[in-house]
């Protein structure tokens, strides 16, 4: 059983957490054994009290052939068991060519185990690529909404156009979730979602909405979470409309943390289990590969896809093999600790299979989709610097070689995609962003908040200082929204799409800005 007094003392003796003692521990809190428990038997459940379909359905992480579709059965969402009582259950699926469900091509049972959330994810397979179908899910006399999702174009086609929404930090409590029922109407082929999917504090009195359960540490609570944001009907309506492709930032664990450091700095052996639970929720609440099933506090979620020649995504993780911020997590100037070599964001083993889809990519756009502005952005007007250390700049030697190595590979077109701060932003990438005599090699786009930080604003303090100071800044924003991003062959657009307000129903979205680049001219022009 686990005992946090023997792991500490061994700890110590080691001289630091070794992950494969922890994970001796974590297997036996977090309940494993989660592949093992389908092969047993599935209760098939012919009614329920309430609606099990209360948290909606999404489908994710397409290929050319195939796409994960989820659920997860919840009849009381914000129950600590979903309302479930603990047996695994069958649960029945439908892929079809139409959205009537009319010409069924594939169907399937799959088992909803309490070990993960009564959570499900079909793989489905065998698809043809390049094409919308629809979905849905049955268990006893209970049916789930009809959804749409796709598949991606063959690895060697080049499709005209992709069309895709780029969301980021939805914190339930400060916001109302209207930029997705805009993103709902814009006919997008994927979401990309990049983190701050939920947020971990205890709820708060006068907001908007408030957050059910505790600050999060044990697996029941962030069930319970990721459930609430989950019942909100125009996010769902959002994953009803195409699959995503997600990853997380530090919201969905603890704020700021870095690897097995929390933002508090307690016994890393109790933070990894913090780790490993809300890991688990996520993959459970999530349309993710198989791959991705978290082990204790590790969960594979760094991850490449094609959309045929036109774009190449990798999707990374910034958070779980990061080194420790810098400078006590604080702004700060670009200093021997920023600038420290052994700073990594992305972690040896993340880096060298980034470098490599970059140097192997035949596509026209290399996308980077990921948590942290890369920008190297002084934050405060005026003589003084401050650049955020739990972004690049805290990272700024890894930073400065990869975009060196993106030069040196000639990577075709490089774009980051960014979330986390609450605010948009257009970066023309160089080197070394205080270098404006140097080149620039990528373009970054950061899209603002979806609900995090309330209704916002369009020119926010020092909004002219920062323009003014860095070189690098071609636009700066403070609204809600998302970001609409259009791929052609030739050119790259981004849409910055606000909405006017979030703290009451009736917000209208509106294109705030526009911005593309042209296929072999690095560098964002305003549309
Ligand atoms: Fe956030
Ligand atoms: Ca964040």
């Amino acid at each position: 059983m686990l005992d946090l007094n023997d792991l500490r003392g061994a700890i110590r003796r080691e001289g630091g957490i070794s992950r494969r003692l922890f994970l001796g521990y974590s297997a036996a809190l977090a309940g494993l054994p989660f592949l093992a428990d389908r092969a047993r038997g599935a209760q098939v459940i012919r009614s329920y009290a309430n609606y099990p379909f209360s948290l909606g359905v999404a489908s994710g992480d397409p290929d050319h052939t195939g796409v994960v579709l989820w659920t997860r059965l919840a009849p009381s969402p914000l129950d600590p068991d979903g309302g479930m009582d603990p047996v695994p259950v069958e649960v029945q699926w439908e892929v079809a060519e139409d959205e009537g469900m009319s010409r069924i091509v594939q169907k399937g049972v799959a088992t909803a185990t309490p070990l993960l959330g009564h959570s499900v994810h079909v793989e489905v397979n065998g698809l043809q690529p390049g094409r919308w179908y629809w979905y849905r899910f049955r268990t006893g006399d209970a049916e789930s909404p009809v959804a749409r999702t796709r598949t991606l174009p063959a690895p060697d086609a080049m499709p005209e156009q992709l069309r895709f929404g780029v969301a980021s930090c939805q914190h339930y409590e400060t916001g109302l979730y209207t930029a997705y029922e805009q993103m709902a109407k814009d006919e997008l082929d994927l979401v990309f979602h990049l983190g701050d999917y939920i947020y971990e504090y205890a709820g708060q009195d006068n907001r908007v909405r408030k957050h059910a359960a505790p600050k999060l540490t044990n697996v029941t609570d962030y069930r319970i979470r990721h459930a609430q944001y989950r019942t909100d009907p125009l996010l769902q309506a959002m994953h009803a409309r195409c699959p995503w492709f997600v990853t997380w930032d530090d919201h969905e664990v603890e704020n700021n943390y870095a690897a097995e450091i929390s933002e508090g700095n307690m016994d890393p052996a109790v933070f990894l289990i913090h780790r490993a639970n809300a890991y688990q929720a996520y993959y459970e609440n999530m349309p993710l590969r198989r791959q991705s099933i978290p082990r204790g506090p590790d969960m594979q979620l760094f991850r490449k896809a094609s959309f045929g020649r036109l774009g190449e995504f990798l999707i990374l993780d910034t958070r779980q093999y990061r080194s420790d911020q810098p400078n006590g997590d604080r702004h700060s100037d670009l200093n021997a600790a920023a600038l420290d070599p052994k700073q990594s964001l992305l972690g040896a083993r993340q880096r060298a299979w980034l470098e490599d889809a970059l140097r192997g990519s035949h596509a026209t756009w290399n996308v980077l989709a990921q948590q942290v502005m890369m920008g190297m952005v002084d934050r405060t007007a005026g003589e003084a610097k401050e650049y955020s250390m739990d972004q690049w700049p805290g990272y700024a030697h890894e930073r400065m070689q990869l975009v060196q190595f993106m030069a040196d590979h000639k990577v075709s077109n490089p774009v980051v995609l960014t979330g986390d701060i609450h605010s948009n932003w257009v970066n023309d990438l160089r080197v070394d962003d205080r270098k404006p005599e140097m080149p620039i090699i990528a373009t970054e786009f950061v899209g603002t908040s979806i609900s995090s930080g309330g209704n916002g604003t369009d020119r926010p303090r020092n909004h002219d200082a920062l323009l003014a100071e860095n070189p690098c800044l071609r636009f700066h924003n403070a609204q809600r929204g998302y970001m609409r991003c259009t791929l052609t062959p030739s050119t790259w657009r981004t849409d910055y799409m606000v909405v006017d307000f979030v703290d009451r129903p009736g917000g209208t979205v509106s294109t705030r800005a526009s911005f593309v680049v042209e296929a072999g001219q690095p560098g964002a022009l305003t549309a």
